[in-house]
């Protein structure tokens, strides 16, 4: 449920800073370093899953936690379009492995920095 090196639970955990943007009983969420698109917000389960089938088939209380935070804070802070997507697999791109959803916009409800 833990992962000492896991980038994510260190954030997670408030021993490594990040720009919280929401957070609920089993979620959390903060803006990407890396924003690919205006709008970038990646949502995490407070506890470790490496990826979004693990998180879904072991944990559904987390897995809906992620999805309403995600889905909160899209009508939050994007307009009717946006995207929740969850890389799984290096070959799919994913390059953390602690179950993450990015929440991505092109059309941001205001600038983001
Ligand atoms: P993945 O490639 O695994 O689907 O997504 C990982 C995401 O985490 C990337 O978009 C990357 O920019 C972001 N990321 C990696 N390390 C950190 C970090 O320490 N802080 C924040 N805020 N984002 C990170
Ligand atoms: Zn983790």
């Amino acid at each position: 449920m833990v992962n000492e090196n896991c980038v994510f639970c260190k954030i997670a955990r408030k021993e490594i800073p990040a720009k919280f943007v929401g957070e609920s009983d089993l979620a959390l969420a903060f803006w990407d370093v890396s924003p690919r698109q205006p709008l970038h917000i990646l949502v995490i389960p407070k506890l470790h899953y490496a990826n979004v089938a693990e998180l879904t088939l072991s944990d559904e209380a987390s897995m809906i936690s992620v999805m309403k935070l995600a889905s909160e804070l899209a009508i939050a802070h994007a307009d009717e379009s946006f995207r929740i997507s969850f890389n799984t697999g290096e070959a799919a791109g994913q390059t953390v492995f602690h179950a993450h959803a990015h929440l991505t916009s092109r059309t941001p409800k205001v600038e983001v920095a």
